[in-house]
């Protein structure tokens, strides 16, 4: 099932994304005594597509592009996930993070299973033009597979609310419907939700503060470094330091910044957007090397890039006391045991950065009830979601005596073993 490769020269495999799913997986099913028929349907996604897009280029070239969307499970809910654009999607990957979505979304008690979809691109390299016919080209073919108690995509790294625009447009042309509820993560004029763009980034501070208050630090006496300056680094930058929180490092593809006395996040926010969303050129701290980014001096380390970034060469070095994933899948598994030796407490993917899929599903409730909230009732009931996931993540680590990764998997697969037992099977 799982795509694995074999380093022919040393005989080495590597485990895949999916496989690092499973073991993680297989570690709290073990813990919590999961049983095997559970797990077994838990291993295996319910369903997977993979498309051909071919599109015209603005130079007159035809051009196919590989599209992929995965539904993990469907348990507990219509499957919910983000649409990805970059180069390394591939089946593997959207696997991987559809599975982490069905526990993402478990975790934090939505009525949603898991799924996650994604287009091999490099989205700087393509027009704006170019990105509306390969996305308008990606919902024609997602046709059967989205719908609005069906499928629900939204953003993620790569696509932001335009895209979503363009695939709401172009979807409700062709089934002849106007549901703005089959896509979140939408422009506030198109049906998007008031706190929407800011709700990952929001999730990452509330997590935080929720792990700062269990280890008895202030805000206000704590410093964080943020890798990733995209759409959840930037804001939980940004209300990180309104909560007190003193910025030391930022970076993103182009370069990383290091100022002990404290970065201007909101300087750093206008640079990047005059600056094609690159921080390259910032003068408001001192330019470091990107690799000595996670690992420089901080209390709080938030990785909010991409996957597999703090691994067992870097781990030993990682410098911070709390580590809050607002990236998918930033720590690999053998550097997790790393962290839990050197008592790094790491509040794990599935919960630091389950605050968008909480607001994208405030987004579908507003849709379907045609009636729309303030940001202050959005991000009021945000608050309350996130508060109550980290409390149940923290008891079951307490319970159970293990990280806080695994006690998020066990809240999780609690919530999952009740759908699947429920629904039963054939
Ligand atoms: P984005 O495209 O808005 O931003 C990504 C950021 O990462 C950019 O600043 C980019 O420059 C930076 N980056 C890319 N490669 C890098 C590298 N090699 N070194 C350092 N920085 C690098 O994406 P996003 O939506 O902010 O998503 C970031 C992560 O958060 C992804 O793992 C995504 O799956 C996850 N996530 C996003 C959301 C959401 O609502 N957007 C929700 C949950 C999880």
């Amino acid at each position: 099932m799982s795509t694995t490769t074999l380093n022919a020269a040393q005989g080495q495999h590597t485990q895949s994304m999916f496989e690092a799913v499973l073991a993680r997986l297989d570690a709290a099913a073990k813990i919590m005594n999961l049983s095997e028929e559970v797990s077994t349907v838990l291993k295996n996604p319910a369903k997977q597509v993979k498309v051909s897009l071919p599109v015209m280029m603005d130079n007159g070239s035809l051009k196919i592009f590989n599209g992929y969307r995965t539904i993990h499970s469907t348990h507990l809910g219509p499957s919910k996930g983000g649409i990805r654009y970059a180069m390394d999607v591939n089946a593997d990957e959207v696997m991987a993070l559809a599975a982490w979505m069905s526990f993402k979304c478990a975790v934090v008690n939505l009525p949603y299973g898991g799924a996650k979809g994604g287009i091999k691109l490099d989205p700087r390299a393509h027009s704006v033009g170019e990105l509306e016919r390969i996305s308008r080209a990606y919902a024609v073919a997602m046709k059967d597979v989205f719908g609005v108690n069906k499928d629900i995509p939204a953003p993620d790294m790569g696509t932001s609310g335009r895209e979503m625009a363009w695939i709401l447009d172009e979807f409700n042309k062709i089934t002849a419907t106007d549901s703005p509820g089959v896509i979140t993560g939408k422009p506030v004029a198109v049906g998007g939700s008031l706190g929407r763009e800011a709700a990952t980034g929001r999730g990452v501070m509330i997590n935080t503060l929720c792990a700062l208050k269990k280890i008895g630090l202030k805000p206000e006496n704590v410093t964080a470094v943020v890798q990733g300056f995209g759409n959840v680094g930037s804001h939980a930058a940004r209300l990180l330091a309104e909560k007190g929180v003193k910025i030391v490092g930022i970076g993103d593809h182009s370069a990383s910044y290091y100022n002990e006395k404290g970065i201007d996040v909101a300087a750093a926010i206008d640079f990047a957007s005059k600056h094609n969303r690159n921080l390259k050129g910032f003068t408001g701290a001192t330019e470091i090397k990107n690799e000595e980014l996670l690992i420089s001096k901080c209390d709080v380390l938030v990785p909010a890039a991409l996957q597999n970034v703090i691994t067992l060469e870097n781990a030993p070095k990682i410098q911070a006391k709390l580590i809050v994933e607002g990236a998918n899948g930033p720590t690999m598994p053998e550097a997790d045991t790393i962290l839990n030796e050197k008592k790094i407490i790491c509040v794990p993917d599935i919960l630091a950065n389950s605050g968008g899929v909480t607001v994208s599903y405030f987004e579908w409730v507003q849709n379907k009830a045609s009636y729309y909230w303030s940001e202050e009732e959005v991000n009021q009931k945000h608050d309350i979601k996130m508060e109550e996931a980290f409390e149940n993540v923290w008891a079951n680590s307490t319970e159970y005596k293990v990280s806080m990764r695994l006690g998020a998997y066990i809240t999780a697969l609690k919530k999952l073993e009740q759908g699947v037992r429920l629904k039963g099977h054939y």
